[in-house]
């Protein structure tokens, strides 16, 4: 017996709880079987061990005999069979605590297919590294729960110092040895571990991530064994001009200029520690591998180190060179050095031989190189099995037809028909009486055996030899004898290139996957990914794989052997077991035959990176047993497979959550999922067919609302209706030159900024422009027609009409002077027609029809309704939907779009970074997520703790800012996906929590700061929090997603919400609580307001309740409106929870939920009126409403600076600019508050207005507050009255709804107007100004006296008008100003102020008295009067 098998084996026993041993051919025993035996009588030990026989399945023994045991181990001599057999259930292996101990010969070959399917990879090349590999890797599998290889050299026999029996258990539960570099891990020089210069691996990819558990593991069997264990161990030479990274049983090297590194570890191997190894002077690097086996051109260890290399920017990178051997004396320094005198090759080199390949016969067709990666793997997988039915081999013989797929598939159907009539015949045989008792049995066991790969062919020898030798006279006999070849089962395959997806139902490849024949296609795609727009644009792949999947009863799997071999194998073997049609699409992109590894290895990362060419596989038998079908090999998913995800997981999701409304939503589809999916690949093969006579129709858009691209979706989906073979893309991603191969255009733009085309058409609108300017007419085969958006009145100005829907208007006109034939006329939609763009649309959509000849075609399946909110709520299991399931998937860090209306009633927004989405979407990839989480903090009011925790939640979750909002709470930006719950759950750690701060629910609800009210501040805050918990949602989705908390009652559909129902509100609700004479929380901005009434004698006595404000308007819909609330009478402070209850129900049960633009409480009560609003609440109440008691505002910004409450504790109010809580040079504000939280006593009071009072400070604590709030500058409150009155909503780079800027551009305004304000003497004078990035209205501008809300990049509507103390609404003055116009109007105005104010007289009171605008007396009259009044709308226009 071999030492280092024997070495192996006693490790594996003395570690393990259960050992899988697998049995080689009969009649040898396995070695590894031997030393159990023998340990069994010596040791204490007592480890299950199994036995898997050759040919039997250790991959399911070893998931049977996991769960429980602390380490499983499973030994047996590498063979490809065994490699291939692991594959199959690597995913399930991996998450196992399993050490697989592999003992090879002389070739890593057969080993290496399992490289990327563990998670770590470990090879011995001596019996001592054996030793110690085994307990490093049992230590590793049994702490980490994962899957290790351990390949070691069985016939090494060198002497071995083993650790003694008694100290393997106490080993590996020891604990762990720490790190000794911090938590970024170790330096390989400190510990020993690591040979190599260390270089710290960076955190988060998954690569460093399992690295840093591998070095924690030998890190303890260091401490343990005394003996290095590193991953690579370097033999340096000085300067060395080359370096070899060897794997393998190679001699000891010593070249002068060459240095070795030997791999022990290949997995995880980042790519840091290789770069490492490879010092600047080194010109060339040589893989050095014994694969002589390896059966693809490159091996993954060279495939890595390309990898590697590639990413060392800005330096000369070294040649990587392939080199492989088989003896170890081949490794010769003479046999090295004529390396050097080879000139670089991508091919590999073979030391001490030639290689074996042939050229192929002439009259065979040629078959690519890089193909025959594929077609290698299947002849190793399947060997004698496999059967290509279109083989060039064939074409001799059968001529050139017998390549193409419609010849292979007959001659599968022949085959299936020739082998259905074997299976007939042997089974007739069976009632032969003469038949004699041993045939008899040899012909029931291939019947039971005939689907066996091996067994079939076994049997089926024994059967033809004992029917030659019977004497039994049957024709029976004889026509199965000529059938003899069928007797072993095969694996059929049809090969070929992505040509047959150009046309899908010619090329025989939709008969194949309609056939229901258990056949395998393999479709090669050799586009490399960088091409793929240039390369024969005109013509139009369909995706194959969509379309086999739509079919619903085929496998399919898209993979790419340069990126996941492992993932090739296995669906190559499930392919394969499928009992049905399978279709694999494989990526192998190259130019041209003598693409270098780099090149094929880089096209191929791009392509799955960016999702261009996702990995997956999908397999519908798994449908069938319950389990999910899909699996997503690769992090990307493209666009067209999500949506059929979408789709998929969206019906099934409705069905098992919501089976009435599901049935109502799919019943267009069908009355189920499957149904559904039968009928979509009906109607899918059915547009095939049609398409293939009609031409196809392409629709590009442009949009930045997302109003166009609705309607050119609605366009792409009704082309599809009509047979039409339609796509879809916005306009930028489209070339020239790519334009001018395509026959048919629909384009639809909106309208951005001054008549701008949207920010995803500008650049080819730009390339347009450039083109015509040099005269050329590149559309000569170009037909198109143009839809546009826009609003006729958004301009008023005469001279501004021509910027009504200008981007359509010239888009039309330039494609036409560019050689384009328009084959409809432009279709202007206008916002202000009856329907809006519809009523324009509806004449201009047939036009299109009418071209294509389908203007006729009935269209009987009605599109879908969609899916609105009210759906998505009432479906989602109160408020679960899928949110935690979206949380595991790690393949994107987007939630389901339906999950992202669900998780604002958690709290969270999903947002991606603006400013960088367009250039991902350039890329490839999918745009920047994160989330922004809001706490619920009812009063505003937090501890010094509580401040603390938001602090070290915002740096270790979020953007390391956080924000004060404009509902006097934190807001957190840039969360990522995996970090959500950590937030979430540190959030709830600080008695703070996220549930409805966003949502259809009532909000946080918010009320006044009132510093030197400290006993009536009390009571409000209370009433506040009272009425806050009061109507918070009861769903205990929210603690069972994000907390873990267990469902009490078991069921999802078993919540109750006692007062939302399971559809929640019609729209968002919002609540304040104000304390006259201050209005700082904007009091009639809310849907339901209670003002504080005090009684003669200070006290308390009840509030004013008002109802019906509200500021969210959309641009250019005169739906829409702001409104201000309406005083409705007095309750005390008993009844105000409830009266908040009654109200928040009337609207509950009269709200508008077709319509969310107009399903506010505002819009109700002036569709019900008020009178008959509160008549409703009332007799919900069962009782009237006292009279409203009188009362006085005075202002709505904060009181800033100190003041002394009646309690003679202290309070400051900082100007803290839009609420933003950040560290800016020379404004340390983040690390200041943090001090001051550090040592203050008291409480935190958030504003509405977005600032901060430090509130309830001790006499003898004010000395030191204030020199913290000096050192960082916090108690500087030189600001002009402008700013201080100032506020901004958040808008870019997070809002998902932003069209300008806000919160980072109103300071820089500011900066300007405060100069005018400054040079007419106005510098303290406050002007409430605020500003917001769209029309939503967060920072409530149109209750400022002057106001800008965002309409595109740089332009905004000016508003004017409204009350100081928020009491008067304001009025568009201008529809839309840039900066130079806003300075232009506020400069003559401003100093007329100065000038001609009465005493006393605010700003947003002297323009209205002064007559630039008109005064709004009630939100549905907030349009009349825009654009400023007489003069003055002129005076405008020559600014
Ligand atoms: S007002 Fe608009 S842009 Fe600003 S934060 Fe609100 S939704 Fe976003």
């Amino acid at each position: 017996m071999s030492n280092a098998t024997s070495i192996v084996a006693r490790i594996a026993y003395l570690a393990s709880d259960v050992i899988v041993d697998s049995q080689p051919t009969l009649p040898s025993t396995s070695q590894f079987a031997k030393k159990y035996d023998s340990l069994s009588t010596t040791s204490v030990r007592r480890p299950t061990v199994l036995s898997v026989p050759l040919g039997g399945d250790p991959g399911s023994t070893l998931l049977r005999s996991g769960p429980g045991a602390a380490l499983i181990s499973f030994t047996s001599s590498a063979t490809a069979q065994t490699a291939i057999r692991l594959i199959l259930c690597a995913s399930e292996l991996s998450s196992l605590p399993l050490v697989l101990h592999l003992a090879v010969k002389d070739d890593l070959s057969d080993v290496s297919l399992l490289r990327s399917a563990v998670p770590f990879f470990l090879v011995s090349t001596t019996a001592q590294k054996a030793h110690d590999n085994s307990l490093l890797a049992s230590r590793l599998a049994r702490t980490e729960k994962k899957a290790v290889v351990h390949v070691f050299y069985e016939g090494k026999s060198d002497s071995v110092e083993e650790i003694v029996e008694g100290d393997v258990q106490p080993f590996l539960l020891s604990e762990k040895v720490a790190s000794t570099n911090g938590v970024n891990g170790h330096n390989g020089h400190a510990n020993g571990v690591n040979g190599i210069n260390g270089h710290s691996v960076t955190a988060q990819s998954p690569v460093s991530e399992l690295f840093k558990l591998y070095e924690l593991a030998a890190l303890s069997t260091v401490a343990r064994t005394r003996r290095a264990c590193p991953p690579l161990s370097v033999r340096a030479a000085n300067e060395p001009h080359t370096v070899i990274f060897a794997l393998g049983d190679i001699p000891s090297l010593d070249i002068d200029g060459v240095s070795v590194v030997s791999v022990g570890l290949l997995t995880p191997l980042p790519s840091s520690r290789i770069l490492d190894a490879i010092p600047p002077s080194a010109s060339r690097v040589i893989v050095l591998e014994q694969v002589h086996r390896w059966n693809m051109k490159w091996t993954p260890l060279y495939l890595e180190l390309v990898n590697a290399i590639q990413q060392q920017v800005g330096e000369q990178r070294p040649h990587i060179q392939s080199v492989y051997f088989s003896e170890p004396a081949q490794v010769t320094p003479s046999a090295i050095a004529k390396l050097f005198q080879a000139a670089p090759s991508s091919t590999p080199l073979q030391l001490g031989g030639v290689s074996g390949s042939s050229s192929p016969s002439p009259e065979v067709p040629h078959i690519p190189k890089h193909e025959s990666s594929y077609t290698k793997i299947l002849s190793h997988v399947f060997g004698e099995r496999l059967e290509v039915s279109n083989s060039p081999a064939l074409v001799p013989k059968q001529g050139a037809i017998a390549t193409s797929p419609e010849f292979a598939l007959g001659r599968v159907r022949g085959q299936l028909e020739l082998r259905n009539e074997l299976t007939r015949s042997v089974q007739q045989l069976m009632e032969v009486r003469e038949v004699s008792p041993e045939l008899h049995k040899l012909l029931s066991q291939w019947t039971l055996v005939k689907d066996d790969a091996t067994k079939s062919r076994s049997v089926g020898k024994e059967l033809i030899t004992a029917l030659e030798s019977s004497k039994l006279s049957s024709s029976l006999v004889d026509r199965i004898l000529s059938l003899r070849t069928h007797f072993p089962s095969r694996s059929r395959w049809i090969i070929g290139s992505d040509a047959w997806s150009y046309d899908l139902g010619a090329s025989g490849l939709h008969h194949a996957i309609a056939s229901g024949l258990d056949i395998n296609i393999l479709i090669i795609d050799t586009l490399p990914y960088t091409s793929r727009n240039s390369a024969d644009p005109h013509r139009r792949k369909q995706d194959a794989g969509l379309y086999a999947m739509n079919h619903g009863d085929v496998y399919v799997a898209s993979v790419a052997v340069y990126s996941s071999y492992a993932q090739v194998l296995q669906a190559i073997m499930e392919a394969d077991r499928h009992k049905g049609p399978s279709v694999i699409l494989a990526y192998l992109p190259y130019q041209n035959e003598d693409a270098p590894a780099l090149e094929v290895l880089k096209e191929t990362k791009l392509a799955v990176d960016a999702g261009y060419w996702p990995l997956y596989r999908w397999d519908p038998v798994k449908e069938v047993q319950g389990k999910e079908p899909f699996t997503l090999d690769s992090d990307a998913v493209k666009n067209d497979l999500q949506q059929f995800l979408d789709r998929q997981n969206h019906l099934s999701q409705l069905v098992r959550s919501k089976p009435e409304l599901a049935t109502e939503l799919v019943s267009s589809l069908g009355e189920n999922v499957k149904e559904a999916r039968r009928r979509k690949a009906l109607q899918a093969y059915d547009d095939l067919v049609v398409s293939l006579d009609a031409p196809p129709l392409m629709v590009l858009y442009a949009s930045d609302g997302g109003t166009a691209e609705r309607f050119a979706k609605r366009l792409a989906n009704r082309g599809k209706a009509r047979g039409l073979s339609t796509s879809l893309a916005t306009i930028d991603s489209m070339s020239i030159e790519s334009l001018a191969q395509e026959e048919h255009i629909a384009f639809v733009t909106s309208v951005a900024g001054q008549g701008e085309p949207p920010q995803n058409g500008r650049t080819l609108f730009k390339a347009l422009n450039a083109t015509a300017l040099r005269g050329e007419k590149p559309f000569s085969k170009l037909r198109y027609s143009v839809f546009g958006l826009g609003d006729s009145h958004y301009w008023p100005r005469p001279e501004d009409a021509h910027y009504y829907n200008k981007p359509g208007k010239d888009l039309d006109a330039r494609l036409e002077q560019l050689g384009g034939e328009r084959f409809a006329v432009v279709g202007l939609g206008d916002d202000q027609d009856a329907d809006g763009p519809e009523t324009g649309y509806r004449v201009w959509e047939p036009l299109v029809w009418k071209t294509f000849g389908v203007d006729s075609i009935e269209v009987k399946e009605a599109e879908p309704d969609p899916i609105t909110n009210e759906h998505i709520k009432a479906a989602s299991g109160y408020l679960r939907g899928t949110i935690a399931e979206g949380l595991e998937d790690t393949s994107t860090g987007a939630l389901d779009p339906s999950d992202t209306q669900l998780t604002k009633f958690h709290g969270i927004y999903q947002q991606d970074d603006r400013d960088i989405r367009d250039e991902r979407q350039a890329q490839g990839v999918e745009p920047a997520y994160s989330f922004m989480i809001r706490v619920r903090m009812p009063g505003g009011v937090c501890t010094p703790q509580q401040w603390l925790q938001m602090d070290q939640i915002a740096d270790e979750h979020g953007n390391g800012t956080f924000k004060i909002t404009t509902r006097a709470t934190f807001q957190f930006h840039g969360v990522i996906k995996r970090h959500l719950k950590p937030s979430i759950q540190d959030i709830n750690k600080a008695l703070l929590d996220t549930l409805a701060a966003c949502g259809d629910v009532n909000r946080n609800v918010i009320c006044s700061a009132i510093p030197t009210l400290s006993r009536l501040h009390a009571q409000v805050y209370d009433f506040s929090k009272l009425v806050s918990a009061h109507l918070l949602p009861r769903t205990t989705a929210y603690h069972e997603i994000w907390l873990d908390k267990k469902m009490v009652a078991g069921e999802a559909v078993k919540d109750f919400e006692p007062l939302y129902g399971e559809f929640y509100l019609p729209r968002k609700f919002k609540i304040a609580v104000a304390v006259p004479p201050t209005n700082d929380v904007d009091i009639y901005a809310n849907d339901l307001g209670f003002i504080a009434i005090v009684d003669e004698r200070g006290e308390l006595a009840g509030f004013n309740v008002s109802v019906g404000g509200g500021m969210g308007v959309a641009h250019g819909n005169k739906k829409t409106y702001p409104r201000l609330a309406d005083v409705m009478g007095f309750c005390t402070v008993e009844q105000g929870p409830i009266v908040a209850e009654k109200v928040m129900l009337t609207q509950r049960d009269n709200g508008n939920r077709a319509d969310r633009k107009n399903a506010r409480l505002k819009y109700t009560i002036d569709r019900m009126g008020l009178d008959a609003f509160k008549a409703e609440v009332e007799s919900r109440l069962g009782y009237s409403l006292a009279p409203a008691r009188p009362f006085t505002f005075d202002r709505n910004v904060d009181d800033f600076g100190w003041s002394t409450g009646e309690d003679n504790k202290h309070h400051v109010m900082l100007f803290i600019e839009n609420g933003r809580i950040q560290d800016e040079p020379g404004r340390d504000f983040k690390t200041g508050l943090r001090e001051i939280a550090q040592i203050h006593k008291g409480t935190f009071r958030l504003t509405a207005n977005q600032h901060l009072m430090i509130s309830e400070i001790a006499t003898e604590d004010v000395s030191a507050i204030k020199t913290i709030l000096a050192k960082y500058k916090l108690d500087n409150l030189d600001y002009t009255g402008l700013r201080l009155s100032s506020s901004a909503c958040v808008s870019f780079p997070t809002c998902g709804l932003a069209m300008a800027e806000s919160e980072r551009y109103l300071p820089v305004l500011i900066d300007k107007v405060e100069k005018i304000c400054e040079e007419n003497g106005l510098r303290n004078d406050s002007i409430v100004m605020r500003m917001t990035g769209c029309p939503n209205g967060c920072a409530r501008p149109y209750v400022a006296e002057v106001a800008f809300v965002g309409k595109a990049p740089g332009s905004y509507s000016m508003l004017l008008g409204g009350g100081y103390y928020g009491q008067r609404l304001n009025k568009i003055y201008r529809e839309t100003v840039s900066e130079r116009e806003i300075l232009s109007i506020l400069t003559p105005m401003i100093k007329r102020y100065a000038l001609e104010r009465l005493e006393g007289e605010h700003f947003g009171d002297f323009v209205i008295r002064t007559g630039y605008i008109s005064p709004t007396t009630s939100g549905k009259e907030w349009y009349d009067g825009m654009g400023g009044e007489g003069e003055y709308r002129e005076a405008a226009a020559a600014a």
